[in-house]
C-alpha cells in the first residue's frame, strides 16, 4: 500500500477530468487522475463522434479519449489505475481518499468527475445492438438517422425532448411508453401532442431489440403492458430515454446533492459547498450531458483550482511573515 499525494486529486478519466487534468498540469499542479472500472469514460462505448469540435472528419469515441489521455500525461498528468472506494471530505484539505488497491490518495484540491451512466432496458438485444441503432442520447446521435424512423422509450422529460429532439432529423418519430400518460411537463406533452411528426405507443414495454440481416437494429418486440398482446416495430434507430445515473454513491452525506443524486454546485461554477471540493461533467450536469460541455467544466474546476490553491498559499505564507 502506498500514499500519492498531489496538489490536485481527480476522480474520474471521462473528458471533465481529463480536461481538468490538462489544465491543472499546465498549472504546475502536477495532477493525478484516478481513472476508475472505465477508463475514459462514457465515449469509450460509443463509435462516432461527428460533434466534438477541431475534428471534420466522424471520429471515434474511444480514439478521441486515448488522445485526452495522451496529451494530460504529456503535459505531466500521473494516471492511476484504481477506484476510489472511500473518502474523507468533512476533514478539509488536503483530501484523503482510498483506492480499491488499497492506496491511499491525498490532494490539496479534489476535482469530481466521476460522471453518470445511462440508464438501460436490461433486455435482449439491447447492449449488442449499442451504436448499431440503439442509443441512449438523440443529441448525440440523431444526426445518424437523418429522413429515418427511429423510435424513443421513456415517459418522463428526458424522453419527451428526446422525441422533440430528434424531429430535427427525422419525420416519423414513436414515443412508447408503458403506462398510458407521461410523467413528463405540461408544457412538454403540450409540445409532443402538437408535433404532427411524433406518435405515441401507450401501454408497451419493449422486450427485444432485433437486428436485421446486416447486423443493424430492423426492428422492436413489444408487449401490451395491459393486454399481455405482442407485437412489433420497424424502426431504423431506437433511443432509451430513461434518466441517468450520476456515479455520486461514494459523496452521500459528504456533499450536497439534488433528489436524483446530481451533484451541487454554485451555480455558473463547478464549486461545491466544501472549498477545495469541485465538481464538473456529467456528474453535476443533468441538462446538458455532452462531452463538450464535460470538458469545459473540467477547464473551470482546473482553473477554480488554481486560483483556490494561490489564494491559500498568499494567506499562509502572510500569516507566517
Ligand atoms: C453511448 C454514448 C454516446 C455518446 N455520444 C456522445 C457524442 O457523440 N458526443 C458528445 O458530446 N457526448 C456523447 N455522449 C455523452 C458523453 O459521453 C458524456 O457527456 C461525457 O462522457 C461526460 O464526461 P464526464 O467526464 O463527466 O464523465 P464520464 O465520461 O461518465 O466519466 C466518468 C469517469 O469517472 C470514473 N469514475 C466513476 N466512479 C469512480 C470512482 N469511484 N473512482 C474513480 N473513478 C471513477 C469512470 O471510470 C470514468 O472514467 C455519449 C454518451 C454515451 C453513453
Amino acid at each position: 500500500m502506498a500514499t500519492h499525494t498531489t496538489r490536485m486529486l481527480i476522480i474520474g478519466s471521462g473528458p471533465a477530468g481529463l480536461s481538468a487534468a490538462i489544465y491543472g498540469a499546465r498549472a504546475g499542479m502536477e495532477p493525478i487522475v484516478v481513472q476508475g472500472l472505465q477508463p475514459g469514460g462514457q465515449l469509450t462505448i460509443t463509435t462516432d463522434v461527428e460533434n466534438y469540435p477541431g475534428f471534420r472528419e466522424v471520429i471515434q469515441g474511444p480514439w478521441l479519449m486515448q488522445e485526452m489521455q495522451a496529451q494530460a500525461e504529456h503535459v505531466g498528468t500521473r494516471m492511476m489505475w484504481d477506484t476510489i472506494v472511500d473518502i474523507d471530505i468533512a476533514g478539509g484539505s488536503p483530501f484523503k481518499a482510498i483506492g480499491d488497491s488499497g492506496d491511499e490518495y491525498v490532494g490539496d484540491v479534489l476535482v469530481i468527475a466521476t460522471g453518470a451512466q445511462a440508464k438501460w432496458l436490461g433486455v435482449e438485444g439491447e447492449q449488442a445492438l449499442s451504436g448499431k441503432g440503439v442509443s441512449a442520447c438523440a443529441t448525440c446521435d440523431g444526426f445518424f438517422y437523418r429522413g429515418k424512423k427511429v423510435a424513443v422509450i421513456g415517459g418522463g422529460n428526458t424522453a419527451v425532448e428526446e422525441a422533440l429532439y430528434l424531429t430535427n432529423h427525422s419525420d416519423d418519430v414513436t414515443l412508447i411508453h408503458r403506462r398510458d400518460e407521461l410523467r413528463s411537463e405540461k408544457i412538454l406533452q403540450d409540445r409532443l401532442f402538437s408535433n404532427p411528426k411524433i406518435s405515441t405507443l401507450w401501454n408497451k414495454a419493449v422486450t427485444r431489440f432485433v437486428a436485421g440481416e446486416n447486423g443493424t437494429l430492423n426492428h422492436l418486440e413489444l408487449t401490451d403492458t395491459v393486454t399481455g398482446e405482442t407485437s412489433t416495430l420497424e424502426v431504423d434507430g431506437a433511443f432509451v430515454a430513461i434518466g441517468h445515473a450520476p456515479s455520486t454513491e461514494l459523496f452521500k452525506g459528504k456533499l450536497p446533492m439534488d433528489e436524483s443524486g446530481y451533484l451541487l454546485v454554485e451555480p455558473g461554477t463547478p464549486k461545491t459547498s466544501v472549498l477545495g471540493v469541485f465538481a464538473c461533467g456529467d456528474v453535476m450536469d443533468h441538462t446538458y450531458r455532452q462531452a463538450i460541455t464535460a470538458a469545459g467544466t473540467g477547464c473551470m474546476a482546473a482553473l477554480d483550482a488554481e486560483r483556490f490553491l494561490a489564494h491559500r498559499d498568499f494567506e499562509k505564507a502572510k500569516a507566517s511573515a
